[in-house]
């Protein structure tokens, strides 16, 4: 069963005549031939056990009981947040959702007109409000608007705050409300008209005129089969958008065999830690778009920082020249950063942060006359980005294949302990002890050659989620430090909280002399990343200009104002809201429910770090995995996309990394689509090594 198609109705202010105009336009669609019906979602100043006189007009229009029409009934006329406040209850966002998807899964049901209270931005709890409430049904919304002066400063601010939440506008109708004074001269409503669709670029349907109820329901001054076809235009053409990545679009690290034969998924909007396709459909963000969503989706405040500097100034470069974002942002994350690292430079991918860090190290040896110090050396099975140094002090055989003529020569490669606990079957403190034992080799050879030693620190992310102890950590450090060489911690993956501390260097107690920043930089909203370094390495880099020691790199986009405002609004939030805390108060439910995914008979291992894990399917422990043409992780997944859960492969390992904020029952709900999915996909999979 199709559940209606929506429409929400707005005012530009309470008392427009919003209920009027929804019931004139269910009314005379009605008459139409649509079988439509309409509801005001949530009816304030309403006496208790009554349905009140808005779902009333409403009923009376669609010939439905008074009942049906109404989502939710408060008894003070007040805004549904405050006049819940008043009556010491809450609104649940969630069950007013569903009685409103109910009432459109109605059998038969065309269209369901969705009348919202006052206007837009009226709150309906704390954080959501009416135009955040429609938002989350996927409707797009007509704006009522008054027919006499004053309309078109009221209608532009309403329409451009309904695309501002993301809000398709279909029309605006103007409403002679009348009441008492005289009706508005026509002339003038029609000059209001004009104005307001050639100021909003949005069609103005009609105006109903000053008249009797009965009268103003006919709507017959409307322009109906306007209407119309905005409401039977799909908001995003999901056919023509796959026809055309189709035929257009190279999609990163994804298999183009693979992604033709799969039904692709079309992501049409986000809401907190869920995504939302172009079918409606709902689902849990489990990887937090790529590691990258801290907050959550359309998050109001990151939202309303990148609207406001949208408004002032969307990029300007940064060669030369500065800004307020950048010059604030830098300073705000060297304060946030470990200790020593007062120095900010920004790319825009995580890849650039590593690859212009590498650069500092070699020049920075350079500049301080250690001209030997050439190498790196880093872990194996790291993942570092794809830019040409960043994958040169990466590794894996696929990802290197082919592409010598372009990597850097000589890096050392040390096993971190995991490697060595599967490699050489050694027991967790064997395989650190093995690995920091490699580790002095490969110094007491190389140390004088070495400008930088690189790693993720805590959880090498894209090997699969691989773990090292804090206490394996400080002494890579300080065995690096000893050698004379850099540390360039690269925490593009595993900053921003993710490991349970803001960052994972000062976490475990190491200070990095570069630190590489991304993803989470901006809360998952647009490209930036950073690297960081202390003054003393700047410094290396000031010379007269002839000797050419200025850093030559950067780009076009480098601290981004849009991104810089947007990063700013991050960092903040983390003090607010508590991020960190609350992502090891989700660190700690996930544990709890993995604990039944790590009992199932093909999971090998269950690896996490604070919300970053990684699930290894293997035919039978990790030493015999499944073959690679078996794909089960990315059978896993699509399970998972099926149940309503977004999850990754990487090799054999399902990947969970959630946003920081994912509340308990979504979590929950993420592990069991998991559990669900792995049984599902290892059923019929061989039990032993292939
Ligand atoms: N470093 C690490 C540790 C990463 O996990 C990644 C991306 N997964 C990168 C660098 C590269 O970041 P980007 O994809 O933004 O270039």
């Amino acid at each position: 069963m199709t559940a209606a198609r929506l429409l929400g109705v707005v005012g530009t202010d309470t008392g427009v005549g919003k209920t009027v105009v929804t019931a004139a336009l269910a009314r005379a669609l009605r008459a139409r031939g649509w079988r439509a019906g309409a509801i005001k979602a949530v009816a304030t100043g309403v006496p208790a056990g009554d349905a009140g006189e808005d779902a009333e007009l409403l009923a009376l229009a669609t010939g439905a009981e008074p009942a049906d029409c109404l989502g939710l009934a408060l008894r003070l006329p007040r805004s549904p947040l405050a006049a819940a406040r008043a009556e010491g209850v809450r609104v649940d966002v969630e069950a007013l959702l569903a009685v409103i998807r109910r009432r459109a899964a109605a059998p038969g049901l065309e269209l369901l007109l969705v009348e919202g209270t006052g206007g837009v931005l009226v709150p309906v709890t704390e954080t959501v409000t009416i135009g955040g409430l429609l938002r989350r049904l996927g409707a797009p919304v007509l704006v009522v608007a008054r027919a006499g002066l004053g309309t078109v400063n009221h209608s532009v601010l309403t329409v451009e705050a309904c695309r501002g939440l993301g809000l398709d506008v279909v029309g605006v109708v103007l409403n002679d409300a009348g009441g008492g004074a005289a009706a508005v001269d026509p002339a003038l409503a029609a000059e209001n008209a004009a104005q307001v669709a050639d100021q909003c670029g949005v069609a103005v349907l009609g105006i109903l005129p000053h008249a009797g109820r009965q009268e103003r329901l006919e709507a017959a001054s409307l322009d109906l089969p306007a209407l119309e076809r905005a409401l039977r235009r799909p908001a995003v053409d999901a056919a023509e958008v796959v026809r055309l990545d189709r035929v257009h679009v190279w999609h990163p690290f994804t298999q183009t065999g693979e992604w033709r034969a799969e039904e692709p998924l079309v992501i049409v909007r986000g809401e907190g830690c869920r995504l939302v396709d172009a079918e409606g459909r709902e689902y849990l963000d489990a990887i937090s778009s790529l590691w990258a969503n801290v907050h959550g989706h359309a998050h109001p405040r990151l939202d309303a920082a990148l609207r406001e500097q949208a408004g002032r100034i969307a990029h300007a470069t940064f060669l030369g020249q500065t800004h307020e974002p950048g010059a604030r942002l830098a300073a705000e994350l060297a304060a946030a950063a470990p200790a020593g690292l007062t120095r900010v430079f920004f790319s825009e991918a995580g890849a650039a942060a590593v690859e212009v860090g590498l650069r500092i190290a070699l020049l920075a040896q350079r500049h301080r006359r250690q001209s030997g110090r050439t190498r790196f050396l880093s872990l194996e099975e790291a993942y570092h980005g794809d830019t040409a140094g960043s994958v040169s002090v990466g590794r894996s055989e696929p990802f290197h294949r082919g592409l010598g003529p372009l990597l850097a020569a000589g890096v050392l490669r040390l096993p971190p302990p995991h490697v060595l606990r599967v490699r050489d079957r050694l027991a967790p403190e064997a395989a650190e002890a093995a690995s920091l034992a490699l580790l002095r080799e490969l110094l007491d050879r190389h140390g004088a050659e070495l400008a930088a030693v690189v790693v993720e620190p805590r959880v090498q992310g894209a090997a699969g989620m691989l773990v090292h102890s804090d206490g394996w950590l400080r002494e890579v450090a300080a065995a690096t430090r000893a050698a004379g060489a850099l540390l360039l911690c690269d925490e593009v993956a595993v900053g921003f909280g993710r490991t349970g501390d803001l960052f994972a260097s000062a976490g475990a107690g190491i200070a990095p002399d570069v630190l590489a920043l991304g993803k989470g930089l901006t809360g998952g909203y647009l490209p930036m990343s950073a690297t960081l370094v202390s003054d003393e390495l700047f410094e290396l880099f000031t010379a007269p200009y002839v000797e050419h020691r200025t850093l030559y790199y950067g780009h076009t986009y480098s601290a981004n104002p849009l991104a810089c405002a947007v990063a700013r609004t991050s960092l903040a939030l983390f003090g607010e809201e508590a991020t960190v805390e609350r992502g090891r108060r989700l660190a700690s439910r996930l544990a709890c429910g993995l604990r039944e995914v790590a009992a199932l008979p093909h999971v090998a291992e269950v690896r996490q770090r604070g919300v970053m894990v990684g699930v290894e399917l293997a035919a039978g422990g990790l030493e015999r995995p499944f073959g690679p043409d078996l794909r089960v992780a990315r059978r896993v997944i699509m399970a998972a996309r099926r149940r309503g859960v977004i999850a990754r492969p990487l090799g054999d390992v399902v990947v969970l990394n959630p946003p920081l904020v994912m509340a308990d029952e979504d979590a929950d709900r993420v592990v069991e689509v998991l559990a669900e999915s792995i049984r599902e996909v290892t059923a019929g999979l061989p039990a032993r090594g292939w």
